[in-house]
């Protein structure tokens, strides 16, 4: 274990330096927008962000008096059909996107079948002998799987490396680079910009997936050059359960693409009713089917909460407390869990860590966390040996940090983990 190199800051940290830092913190505030359960140390906004105040009434609204009483007519009067893109403007602003280039619809996987599917169009439009989709062995699976399908269907080949041989493998049998920003077991974030550049160089095009960068760091894709990008809805977007996930295409390409699901919503004019698919205009042609108005009326709540911090610094402050706070959590859990088989599973340079920090255990990850959540510290596991943490820096305070790995000591030194009751796994880890 190296800590010699940690600030002096970090090495004296204390419970009651912790609570100095929240007093100070001007973030702070940020949490009053969030029901957080009394007694729950929520440290798994990274897969389920929590609840904010707004939600409930403003969903009761849309149900009780937008659908009960205005019925159909809240299509037109209430702006449902503009919800997509109203939505996605604002998720825009946390990405580095402009107005009108990003929407709402459907699921991350969904949205990535669609934005790798029109760029492996578009590549081979040019370059059909370009038979490559590369991607990184340890991304997310859904991520993977839905790429093997569109490389089995195409007759294509699905490559899969490690994070330091992408660069390596870019060449002219590449036709898309597929990769997830932030890796979801160890929170490596990979340089976004250096990657396009290099992939674009070699004559392929990027597809992102921000599922762990949206709302979790600042983003900015269009400086970054990318080609196309998804991300998810509920996880420090705050949208809630299954909420939508979001699309984007760079406006160099808005109007030239084409997507296998073509539905009536991403039609030209849908009210035509014509027999005819006549691709609307720009980001509009990734939308399929009609919008899930209910979702979408969350998602715009949990949004907001991100928006909210403008007024206080924006992302780059949201990054910079989130830095603050898995630094201090690395050295503490070093610190006071040493001896216990516990280590980094994520970038010790927080400038290479998104907004999660992990820890690997060789046998007793999933009971350990068991047992933490047990005492409403709320991480989780990710097979076969992650322990995962969340940061998510709108409501997570220093104090947290501190009574989290004070849970952390006492659950290793007890070894209460072992209780058989820790062990029996759920349907979701
Ligand atoms: C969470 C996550 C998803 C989720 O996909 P769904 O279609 O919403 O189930 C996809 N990709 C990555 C990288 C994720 O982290």
């Amino acid at each position: 274990m190296s800590i010699e190199y940690r600030s002096p800051e970090l090495l004296m940290t204390t419970r009651q330096d912790c609570l100095n830092l929240d007093a100070q913190d001007p973030l702070a505030p940020l949490r009053d927008q969030f029901d957080l359960p009394a007694g729950v140390i929520y440290l798994d906004g990274n897969s389920l962000g929590a609840l904010p105040r707004a939600t409930a009434a403003r969903v009761q609204e849309v149900v009780h008096a937008e659908w009960g009483l205005d019925l159909i007519k809240s299509w037109n009067n209430a702006g449902w059909m503009e919800l997509p893109r109203r939505v996605g403007d604002k998720i825009a602003r946390l990405v580095g996107a402009g107005a009108n280039e990003l929407v709402v619809a459907d699921s991350t996987s969904v949205n990535l079948f669609k934005a790798l599917s029109a760029a492996l169009r578009m590549v081979k439009a040019d370059s059909p002998h370009r038979s490559v989709i590369l991607s990184e062995r340890s991304n997310f699976p859904t991520d993977l799987y839905i790429a093997e399908s569109l490389a089995r269907e195409q007759g294509l080949v699905l490559k899969l490396v490690e994070a330091d041989e992408i660069t390596a493998c870019l060449d002219d049998e590449l036709a898309v680079l597929m990769l997830t920003q932030v890796n979801y077991r160890t929170g490596r974030l990979h340089d976004m910009a250096g990657l396009t550049r290099a992939a674009h160089q070699a004559g392929a095009l990027t597809v992102w997936d921000l599922a762990h960068s949206a709302g979790a760091l600042p983003v900015n894709l269009k400086e970054s050059d990318a080609d196309f990008a998804v991300g998810c809805g509920y996880k420090y977007l705050n949208g809630g359960p299954g909420a939508p996930a979001f699309i984007w295409v760079h406006p160099r390409l808005a109007d030239r693409f084409w997507q296998p699901l073509s539905g009536w919503l991403g039609h030209a004019a849908p009210f035509e009713f014509v027999p005819d698919y006549r691709p609307g205009p720009g980001i509009t042609r990734f939308l399929c089917g009609t919008p899930p108005v209910l979702s979408l009326a969350a998602l715009e709540c949990g949004v907001d909460t991100l928006l909210a911090a403008e007024a206080h610094g924006g992302m780059a402050a949201l990054r910079a407390k989130s830095i603050a706070l898995t630094e201090r959590f690395i050295h503490l859990v070093e610190e006071r869990c040493a001896g216990h088989g516990v280590t980094l599973a994520s970038p010790r340079d927080a400038a290479l860590r998104g907004s999660q920090v992990s820890f690997s255990h060789p046998t007793a990850g999933y009971p350990m966390m068991q047992a933490l959540i047990a005492r409403g510290v709320i991480g989780d596991f990710r097979a076969p040996d992650i322990l995962r943490f969340g940061f998510t820096p709108l409501y997570t305070r220093y104090v947290d940090v501190w009574d989290a790995v004070e849970h952390l000591v006492k659950v290793l030194q007890s070894g209460e983990w072992r209780a058989t009751r820790f062990h029996q796994r759920g349907v979701v880890t």
